[in-house]
């Protein structure tokens, strides 16, 4: 793509399009992060003008004579709505290349792929259940998993043998809000091992309010379900990346299992991304208004949130985020009171998921949890106490009001 163009000619595109994604440099640096959600990679499709990506639905491409191709032969390989949100995807991301998937944990079991066996990884022990869901189904296959709370380097200094070969971290944790320093966690593996990998799963705040790169992360990984799409409408995910070989190895792994995401759902995501920074900032105004109502409640014992840290974890929170999101995490003091606060909420929903425009309340314990055994749940304070709210963009009053109707 040439420099400074806002359009790239068809035969740019298909070039690119053949190699994957390289995010012109310009684009990195030259629109903030506002306009280049609005504006998107591509900002107008060069053949037609059209300003909102097409949605190619073709499965296969004709080839006009033996050996030549357009870049693009069949739908699991490349398909172009796809690789235009994984462009987009990539640049918010500061990264060069990122692959989209059905869904996040198609995503994290694609990454799995760069494992042999006897390899041990140091994982967040708060972590998305699914999450460790899956990593147990690998350890069948001789890749190890070791569980520890990451916001404290000396415990992954402990857990550390010559076999480690990478950290995934949760940062903040899901859904405790613990903070784990990327800079030291991407200089400690980066020391151990000249093949060491530090993984961030950066669901959470999105490359919007973080950007895990910057501070030395091998690999992010999307649940785009989530921000990115913003809707509760996509099932997506994403692995993002700085390193070509990362790149051949894993859109082989793609290609051969084909988890791609569909055409119809990049172009959803992409028209999400349109509004990331707006649903972002409002959805953080309306959590930090929720935090401070959340205080004045008798009912609830702790509340959870990046706003609320001190010390240590609130100089690494500040150092490595932007912005404190709008995920709250809160116990009540009464644990029988959590049936009444589910079924009486009238505009928040109680349902297992987050980051959509409408506010969920989630129990960590019965849903996104549930897969994590007891003690280990327990250790981490993830209990029958301890409720988790994804916070929306609908007025701050009403959500208020809301809580209020059930907390008390
Ligand atoms: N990572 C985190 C932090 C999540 O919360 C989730 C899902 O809730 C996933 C990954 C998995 O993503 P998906 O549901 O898109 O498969």
């Amino acid at each position: 793509m040439a420099e400074n163009s806002d359009c790239m000619t068809l035969d740019e595109f298909i070039r690119i399009g053949s190699h994957g994604a390289f995010p012109s440099p310009s684009l990195q640096t030259e629109y903030t992060q506002e306009t280049f959600c609005a504006r998107g990679y591509t900002p107008s499709e060069p053949k037609t003008g059209a300003v909102a990506a097409p949605i190619f639905l073709s499965a296969t491409y004709a080839h006009p004579e033996p050996g030549v191709s357009t870049g693009y032969d069949y739908g699991r390989c490349l398909n172009p709505t796809r690789l235009e949100l994984e462009r987009t995807v990539a640049v918010l991301e500061k990264c060069s290349y990122s692959l989209g998937f059905t869904s996040g944990m198609a995503a994290i079991s694609c990454l799995v792929k760069i494992f042999s066996p006897g390899d041990e990884i140091i994982v967040s022990n708060d972590l998305y259940g699914g999450t460790y869901r899956l990593f147990s189904l690998y350890e069948k296959y001789g890749i190890k998993f070791h569980y520890t709370d990451t916001s404290r380097i000396e415990n992954i200094e402990g857990l550390m043998t010559p076999a480690t070969r990478a950290l995934f971290i949760e940062t903040p944790s899901n859904p405790m809000m613990k903070i784990t320093d990327l800079s030291a966690c991407a200089a400690l593996i980066h020391s151990h091992r000249s093949d060491g990998l530090l993984i961030a799963d950066n669901t959470f705040l999105s490359p919007y309010f973080q950007k895990p790169h910057e501070f030395g992360a091998d690999l992010i990984v999307h649940s785009g379900t989530k921000y990115l799409n913003g809707h509760h409408d996509v099932l997506s995910g994403f692995l993002v990346y700085d390193r070509k070989d990362f790149d051949d190895f894993f859109r082989t792994v793609q290609v051969s299992e084909g988890a791609v995401l569909s055409p119809f759902d990049s172009y959803m995501v992409l028209r999400g991304i349109k509004t990331l920074s707006v649903r972002m900032e409002q959805a953080q105004k309306n959590a930090l208004r929720i935090v401070d109502f959340l205080k004045t409640c008798r009912s609830v014992e702790r509340i959870y949130y990046p706003s609320l840290l001190e010390g240590a974890q609130k100089e690494i929170y500040e150092r490595q985020t932007s912005g404190t999101g709008s995920m709250i995490s809160f116990s009540v003091r009464d644990g029988n009171t959590v049936p009444h606060i589910l079924r009486n909420l009238r505009l928040i929903m109680f349902a297992e998921s987050l980051g959509g425009v409408q506010s969920l309340m989630t129990y960590p314990i019965a849903q996104t949890h549930q897969a994590i055994p007891q003690a280990m749940r327990e250790a981490v304070g993830v209990d029958g106490r301890l409720l988790r709210l994804s916070v929306g963009i609908e007025n701050a009053d009403e959500l208020i009001a809301d809580l209020q109707n059930v907390l008390g």
